[in-house]
């Protein structure tokens, strides 16, 4: 049975629960590498051996499960005094953590453990509690000692406490930023199925921001997923990505380079010049795509006389580059 407690702990257990999420969380990372490197120095195949993998460990290094991982953190505390700061236990829970979510992830029942920045270590358990670790006031916990809790029901004098599981709940702020940024990952993976190519405005949102578009790019962050995330998966996806002038993209034909001048109220692109009538969106879009593959071909070399580059086809050399197929970018 689980039963969940607010804890209202005074200042000293407060900044001891962080220390010992933060070292909690240097032993995930430090865990998750060794067993990253063991599962890269091995995918690697025999004909094709990347720069990446050149640290290849030996052939026989046995799989850093939990109990070879438990065994090393025993051992190296000698010479890291900091993992002696916190209840060898607590630091055991973290590697078997680690290990369950390896195991979920082998048998494809959830993602590659990840990482953990600073503040993403949330929770640490204490797996063996002493048996009068109750009273009215709180709660005593190994290295802790007393902290208040607030008991909002009763423990019966029938139950014995086994274990305890310190979790530190995120903020509003931080479950919605978590929230949109689990949206905008699924929202570049989605983009890169349909793309070989992916073009974006190079836009600086901060001044956005002082526009008349107010707080919402720097709130929505858009910054973050152009510039990070749709980057970032481009870049593991092996899909182009690159970055056009943002100047006056609105405002152009897509289909005859005339300017159709308009205020980002109006939305129909329609061109006196050639006729062209299509959502002013879709327009920029197109627009965007456009000047994205002409910065390719320029850095390409198509049509500069004399470019040595033009010795092979362009398109052989853009595939050869890019990895990428002209036209299949997001264009319409
Ligand atoms: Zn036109």
């Amino acid at each position: 049975m689980t039963w969940e407690f607010k804890l209202e702990p005074t200042a000293e257990p407060v900044s001891e629960i962080e220390h010992i999420l933060d070292v909690c969380r240097n032993v995930w990372n430090f865990a998750l590498r060794e067993r990253k490197d063991w599962l890269d120095s091995r995918k690697s195949p025999v004909n094709a051996c990347s720069i990446q993998q050149a640290f290849l460990l030996p052939a026989d290094a046995p799989f850093p499960n939990y109990h070879v991982q438990a065994k090393r953190l025993t051992a190296v505390k000698a010479n890291f005094p900091r993992l002696k700061t916190v209840n060898a236990q607590v630091l055991q829970q973290v590697l078997r953590k680690l290990d369950g979510a390896w195991e979920s992830w082998r048998l494809k029942r959830s993602g590659f453990p990840r990482f953990k920045k600073p503040n993403r270590m949330r929770s640490f358990g204490f797996p063996q509690m002493l048996k009068t670790c109750i009273s009215n006031e709180g709660m005593k916990l190994p290295q802790l000692g007393w902290v208040k809790v607030r008991w909002s029901r009763r423990i019966s004098d029938l139950f014995e406490v086994k274990q305890a599981r310190i979790v530190r709940k995120a903020s509003v702020h931080q479950r919605i930023a978590d929230t949109r940024k689990d949206w905008h990952f699924k929202l570049a993976h989605h983009l890169c199925d349909g793309a070989g190519m992916i073009f974006g405005e190079d836009l600086d949102f901060r001044i956005m921001a002082k526009g008349m578009l107010g707080q919402y790019p720097l709130d929505a962050g858009w910054g973050q997923f152009t510039h990070q995330i749709l980057p970032g998966v481009c870049f593991k996806r092996e899909v182009y990505y690159g970055k056009v002038d943002p100047r006056g993209t609105s405002q152009d034909c897509p289909d005859c380079g005339a300017e159709v001048k308009k205020d980002l109220s109006i939305r129909i692109s329609h061109c006196l010049e050639c006729g062209s009538i299509k959502p002013s969106d879709m327009a920029a879009a197109q627009v965007v795509c456009t000047r994205g593959q002409r910065g390719i071909e320029n850095a390409c070399g198509v049509g500069v006389t004399g470019s040595s580059v033009m010795n092979s086809s362009p398109l052989a050399l853009k595939q050869e580059i890019f990895g990428a197929t002209p036209g299949s970018s997001l264009c319409p």
